[in-house]
């Protein structure tokens, strides 16, 4: 491996970078590892959403910059580019880009869910397996996010837009940018208004992502986009099942027939996450509904087991993610429980029989009358105002840096957190007059 550079790293963090697959993890923490191998996660596995396919699409050098820059920071000799072969055009272009860099290649995936887990693009690339509660550091890999890499390729340029897919009960669904800040409301009407009576929406894909009814919240850095759907729709109901209604369902419908975990990615890794012991102990958890199972801490919450896996149709995600909470409010995490042994995980033997394929789990979520093309276009919006957010990353939270009635111009920083804690700052994504501050958002009225 090559020397690490801090200095990318630093421009990282003033550009206010963060992991823009939904996550939004402090980009510049990253670059300052050391790594063997540098992963792109473009495997973008979540159904309906396309925005990681068009950047690479419309802006692949771009993307190949930033992988460039992340594999000298981290001292890199292979970059490693995961995309579903099914993308084949698209992949030929990025392989003609590949053949004029250095030590990159393009890996070709199935298309499965959840190929873009990041544990799992991992053991794909390079056939290493990241140890129980660990990081891809661990294993020599650093993995980034296809927009990650564009935006950092711009750094130190202030992160002001952000790449998203609008899908679902849409007239027109498409793939565009928008400044930061606008509301998810404006992006509707941008592709031409709701086409569902009584819509909700999912936040991030139809897996991962969290259901919410309030279309004025803004767009954040992290945001990859949303599905609109009715709030009827039989996976809004589901995601959106409250803790007494999970657990009181399944504490008296589990068979413990074990697809659950036959099914989990993580378990097919070779790690001990078994969601069907967490739903036994659901039967213990008397009135509070308490669930002290170690089985669910190393849950990477994809819902397989909650929407494709499980025949009786029950929660084992959410019951793995309350296990979690309960276990970490008495301070267990996975390294200091029962289950952490020390020993190397194995993949399953069955494992590439187990991968699910994303079009059987379309169907599975009632998503074919609402999985449209969402091409790229161009609207290039000016809103009238924008509300920023002092949340849009994991780590601290900013403070805002500065005051209503004054003056700012796009790309200035409104919010910044101190440099001895994880996170970074994030800027004006319009010039005119902040209007509002507060300890949640600074909001500016555009020019
Ligand atoms: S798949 Fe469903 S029914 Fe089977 S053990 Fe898991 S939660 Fe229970
Ligand atoms: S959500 Fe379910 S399938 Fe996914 S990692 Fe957690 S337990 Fe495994």
């Amino acid at each position: 491996m090559a020397e690490t550079s801090p200095e990318f790293s630093r421009n990282l963090r003033a550009a206010g970078v963060v992991g823009a697959g939904g996550a939004g993890f402090p980009s510049y923490v990253k670059a300052q590892g050391k790594a063997e191998y540098a992963l792109v996660n473009a495997a973008e596995c979540e159904p309906l959403l396309k925005k990681d396919q068009k950047i690479l699409e419309y802006f692949p050098e771009k993307v190949f910059d930033g992988l460039d820059l992340l594999m000298k920071a981290v001292g890199a000799s292979r970059g490693i580019v995961g995309i579903k072969k099914k993308h084949e055009k698209l992949i030929g272009r990025l392989k003609e880009i590949a053949r004029s860099r250095k030590n990159i290649s393009i890996l070709e995936m199935g298309d499965y869910y959840p190929a873009g887990d990041e544990q799992c693009l991992v053991f794909e690339a390079t056939g290493r397996i990241v140890p129980p509660g660990g990081i891809p550091l661990d294993v020599g890999c650093v993995v980034s996010n296809v927009e990650t890499l564009y935006n950092a390729a711009f750094a130190p340029r202030p992160v002001t837009e952000t790449f998203i897919t609008v899908n679902g009960g849409v007239k027109k669904p498409a793939t565009f940018r928008v400044p930061v800040g606008v509301t998810w409301r404006e992006c509707v009407e941008l592709c031409g208004g709701f086409t569902v009576k009584d819509p909700a929406y999912i936040d991030g894909g139809p897996m991962m992502g969290r259901v919410l009814t309030d279309f004025d919240l803004p767009v954040v850095k992290a945001s990859a986009g949303i599905i609109v759907l009715p709030k009827d729709h039989p996976l809004i109901v589901k995601k959106a099942q409250s803790r007494p209604v999970f657990t009181r369902i399944g504490r008296s419908t589990c068979d413990q027939c074990s697809f659950c975990t036959e099914f989990c990615p993580r378990y097919l890794l070779g790690h001990n996450v078994q969601p069907h012991r967490v739903m036994r102990t659901m039967q213990f958890a008397g009135g509070e509904h308490k669930v002290h199972s170690p089985y669910g801490l190393l849950c990477c919450e994809c819902s397989l087991c909650s929407l494709y896996a499980c025949p009786e149709n029950l929660n084992p995600r959410e019951a793995c993610v309350a296990a979690k909470g309960d276990l970490r409010a008495r301070k267990i995490g996975f390294k200091n429980s029962d289950l952490n042994t020390g020993r190397a995980p194995q993949a399953h033997p069955v494992r590439d029989f187990r991968k699910v394929p994303v079009s059987k789990l379309v169907k599975r979520l009632g998503l074919e009358d609402y999985n449209k093309d969402a091409p790229w276009t161009e609207f290039s919006y000016k809103p009238a105002k924008v509300k920023i957010l002092m949340s849009q990353h994991i780590g601290a939270p900013c403070a805002p840096a500065v005051k209503e009635g004054q003056r700012v111009e796009k790309g200035a920083v409104v919010g910044d957190v101190s440099a001895d804690k994880l996170g970074c700052p994030v800027h004006a994504s319009v010039s005119g007059t902040v209007v509002k501050v507060n300890e949640k958002y600074v909001e500016i009225q555009a020019d």
